[in-house]
């Protein structure tokens, strides 16, 4: 399991939400939807691909805690 925290990406944000995934893909895309919904003022005028670029360095590898 991968996981990105929004505060991963920017610490100066308060919002706690994570995106979850099993693949950076997964996360990306979860996160560029999420971000486009609640953080619209930071990613304007960003493309998908800048986005990518941005979040991808705070992707974490997550053992799956059972
Ligand atoms: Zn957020």
């Amino acid at each position: 399991m991968k996981t990105l925290a929004c505060k991963d990406i920017d610490p100066s944000v308060a919002c706690d939400y994570k995106a979850m995934g099993s693949t950076d893909e997964e996360i990306l895309q979860n996160m560029a939807t999420h971000a486009k919904e609640v953080h619209a003022d930071k990613v304007t005028g960003m493309t998908d691909e800048q986005m990518a670029e941005m979040m991808r360095p705070h992707i974490k590898d997550e053992e799956a805690a059972m």
